[in-house]
């Protein structure tokens, strides 16, 4: 970090073009400080950082120059869980759309996950279909996850070297048959392969119990007494069919092989149930390197307050009650050592007739009868949020007593890290990338179509107040969009982030 005076600032110009960017309040170091930030646009970097706000003046005439006071400076989020589904389901999402609502809200970097896409991203060859695809389409950075499957354990070190941020495996039926889930010979498998290399294993952590009382996704053709409890279209009837013990199993079953790579960085993906939170103190209170991440919905919506037949809530695991959600607050309370690292949209969209919207809920398209709009068991479980994440935290974290400083920790610093991004991205700071959402902390909007720039309008959120409005988005220097004035003119000019992992 460097502070330097104003007259350093005038010699740096002499030798480049610079642009700056000041306001009353920034976020630098984990505090809100007066700020100069001096970009160069050459580079896309950060030149220099200043605690206080250096006058125009200071500067070579004919620089530009931007007060934003007293809107805040953020680093540009990254949301290290997204499903962007191209190739191959790109009419669920895709690298334009998805990055454009990324965009919106101040999300400059965004970690696409190996499945939905056809192909997966499981193999080398695989990697580079998508980035194939991807080509020319990204409003923001882009990088990429590696799947874990069944038999793909020869494939692991090579999309460490193609570039893949991390690898993620289900321990459950993922919902698409191409990305099939691991048993514990498979992750031993994996951890073997995986112990020494740059890299982050992460797993969806819900797994079936032996003795459970439901079967999962297998529930809509099961018998008695493993089919659902109640009707299809309530919510409750869905929570009950996916209990907690599903996560705090999956966890114990993760943790069980630990040892065969002590060294290798374990993530627990969309943490839902806090059940499973004691045994993460646990481990690592022990010493194994687990962390969790946590979504927008778990911490802002609840089961109590869930329709008959609004699908729109359906993902897994699944949205718990007031209570649970409480309680993932409570250990995000614990900055330094909570479990529960990083919040991520996981944004999982899909076409509006998979989720069989009644027709009075927002977004619904005709469903026939026959495909039982509402049935929470049938309906695709995934939601829709990236670029409305920040603010849907700010709404909820404030009335906590949360400041803008932990979502920064939450959205941008921890994502970068667990992705090996912290070099990079997600801090404001001389050297790393001018990626800067400006963010007006007072301001509040109301999520409609034209506020969810993701391909499918379909989200939970619609129709809820909001507070927090992203004005602006820079990306490695560029003010790719405004809420003013929309997206820049000269077309998308994000990156893929292949370098590998170091
Ligand atoms: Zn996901």
């Amino acid at each position: 970090m460097a502070s330097h005076t104003a007259s350093s600032t005038i010699e740096s110009a002499n030798n480049e073009q610079i642009l700056v960017i000041v306001s009353s309040r920034a976020v630098i170091d984990e505090q809100t400080t007066p700020a100069t930030i001096v970009i160069s646009p050459a580079t896309g970097k950060i030149l220099e950082v200043h605690k206080s706000i250096v006058p125009a003046s200071s500067f070579p005439s004919g620089t530009p120059y931007t007060d934003h006071s007293p809107h805040i400076l953020l680093p540009g989020l990254v949301d290290a869980h997204v499903h962007l589904n191209e190739p191959g389901r790109t009419e669920w999402e895709g690298f334009n759309t998805g990055t454009q609502a990324a965009a919106f809200g101040g999300v400059t970097t965004v970690i696409d996950m190996p499945l939905n896409a056809i192909p997966p991203t499981t193999t080398v060859a695989n990697l580079k279909e998508k980035v194939a695809a991807a080509q020319g389409k990204c409003w923001v950075d882009v990088g990429f996850y590696g799947g874990l499957i069944p038999g793909n354990e020869a494939e692991l070190k090579p999309l460490v070297k193609a570039g893949v941020r991390g690898f993620k495996g289900f321990l459950i039926d993922s919902g698409v048959p191409e990305f099939p889930a691991v048993s514990s010979e498979h992750i031993a498998k994996a951890f073997q392969e995986l112990a020494d290399e740059p890299t982050t294993a992460m797993f969806h952590a819900e797994m079936l119990p032996p003795i459970a009382d439901s079967v999962g996704d297998d529930v809509q053709v099961s018998q008695a007494p493993l089919q659902p409890t109640g009707p299809l279209n309530h919510y409750r009837t869905f929570l009950d069919s996916r209990p907690s013990s599903f996560e705090t199993y999956a966890i114990l079953e993760i943790l069980s092989q630990a040892h065969l790579a002590p060294k290798l960085p374990l993530h627990v993906v969309h943490l839902s149930a806090v059940e499973a939170i004691p045994l993460l103190r646990e481990a690592r209170a022990k010493g194994v390197p687990i962390t969790a991440e946590t979504c927008p919905h778990y911490l802002s919506l609840a089961a109590e307050a869930i329709k008959h037949g609004d699908t729109r809530h359906k993902c897994c695991p699944p949205i718990r009650d007031q209570a649970n959600q409480d309680g993932l607050w409570s250990e995000m309370m614990r900055p330094d050592n909570s479990c529960i690292k990083t919040v991520v949209s996981d944004h999982s969209p899909c076409t509006p007739n998979l989720k069989l919207l009644p027709a009075d809920i927002p977004g619904s398209v005709s469903t026939p009868s026959t495909q039982d709009p509402g049935n929470f068991f049938t309906a695709w479980g995934g939601i829709s949020s990236v670029g409305l994440g920040i603010s849907i935290l700010w709404t909820d974290a404030k009335t906590r007593n949360f400041k803008i400083e932990d979502v920064v920790r939450w959205c941008c610093k921890n994502t970068a890290k667990q992705v090996g991004l912290d070099h990079q991205k997600g801090t404001l700071a001389v050297g790393f990338d001018a990626d800067i959402a400006v963010f007006d902390d007072e301001a509040e909007f109301v999520v409609q179509p034209s506020t969810m720039l993701f391909r499918n309008k379909c989200s939970p959120y619609q129709g809820k107040v909001l507070r927090g409005v992203v004005k602006e988005t820079w990306l490695r220097g560029r003010k790719i969009h405004t809420r003013e004035a929309g997206f820049e003119k000269d077309g998308p000019v994000g990156k893929l982030l292949l370098e590998p992992r170091r």
